[in-house]
């Protein structure tokens, strides 16, 4: 991984946010062809760098200036300090991270060289040893003083639903991703302040397939029925939908030159989760997580393409 600059401040100071999350290490490699089963080639590439929707969106949250505490588990090998060591490197506080005996959660990535086409094996490991304890613990201990919360659904069910009776009992706007999408329970909704599915999610969730502004509103009331205050469905360079109590805006993305959107979903949200930390308006949350998430995209990798607030301020002041 690139060294990384300290994270720069938003224009309203630095906001707080605690992040609940899965830590892995992404393997990847890349070949062309890649091989069959039963198949071994020679590959041209490998790297082994911070990975995990929540570490992701830990690391987007505080390059993008938020104070950013990381709530989350890694196994004791050698992974593990490779995961603590890049999220310290980016000022993300890890004194709630939870080791655990095992191994550190994995993704295996294969990339083709020359097409760019990956797939991808996540193995949870320490991931999936995360208990509601830890986190109601961690998240009693932050609050108030963080009052932005963000989750994903790369940790056990059990996680997801103490986390959202604990934002909702302790007055904290937590911030959704549903990704990997799978089904909830009811109360989980009525814990979330904000949920940000992209299209794929939206459809898996709700039954509603999204195609255009207006099926993505449909798919959003889904979530506002179920008592969801706010609904960002992220559309990649089709932009944003969010709909809340006061309607429906449709955000054009940035217009950018992609070549790797990994990762834009989770600068997107990191960067939403600290503007809405530091107090800024919601339409220029709105326009600097859509920034980020464009910027994103212009770089390779999940992690060493997250922008700072920095590069960020830099795109939009030059608009
Ligand atoms: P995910 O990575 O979760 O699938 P998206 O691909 O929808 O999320 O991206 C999240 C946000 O990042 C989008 O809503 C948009 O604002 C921005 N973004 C993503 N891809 C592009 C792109 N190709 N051009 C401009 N902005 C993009």
């Amino acid at each position: 991984m690139e060294a990384m600059q300290p994270a720069a401040r938003t224009p309203a100071g630095a906001g707080a946010v605690v992040v609940v999350g899965s830590i892995n290490v992404d393997l990847t490699v890349a070949a062309s062809p890649l091989p069959r089963p039963g198949e071994t080639v020679v590959g041209t590439r490998f790297s082994t760098v911070l990975g995990g929707k929540g570490a992701n969106q830990a690391v987007a949250a505080s390059r993008s200036g938020a104070l950013t505490t990381m709530v989350g588990a890694v196994g004791r090998d050698t992974f593990a300090a490779l995961a603590l060591d890049a999220l310290r490197a980016d000022g993300v506080d890890v004194a709630r991270v939870e080791q655990v005996e095992g191994a550190t959660g994995v993704a295996h990535i294969r990339v083709d060289a020359r097409t760019g086409e990956n797939d991808i094996v996540i193995v949870p490991e320490a991931n999936a040893a995360l208990t509601p304890a830890r986190v109601e613990e961690a998240l009693a201990a932050t609050a108030p003083a963080s009052p932005v919360v963000l989750l994903q659904l790369e940790t056990p069910l059990e996680v997801t639903l103490a986390t959202a009776r604990t934002c909702a009992e302790l007055g904290l706007r937590l911030v959704l991703d549903p990704a990997p999408a799978s089904p909830l329970p009811e109360e989980v909704w009525r814990g979330v302040w904000l949920a940000c599915p992209n299209e794929t999610e939206a459809e898996v969730l709700t039954g509603t397939r999204v195609t255009d502004v207006r099926s993505a509103e449909r798919a959003a009331r889904w979530f506002l029925e179920r008592g969801v205050r706010q609904v960002v469905v992220t559309r990649g360079g089709r932009g944003t939908v969010v709909v809340g109590p006061t309607g429906t805006t449709d955000i054009p993305a940035f217009g950018v030159t992609p070549v790797d959107t990994t990762a834009a979903g989770d600068a997107f949200t990191g960067a939403l989760g600290a503007a809405v930390a530091a107090g800024l308006a919601w339409p220029v949350a709105l326009r600097r997580a859509a920034a980020a998430g464009a910027l994103a995209t212009t770089r390779h990798g999940a992690s060493p393409s997250l922008p700072t607030a920095a590069a960020v301020d830099t795109y939009l002041s030059g608009r």
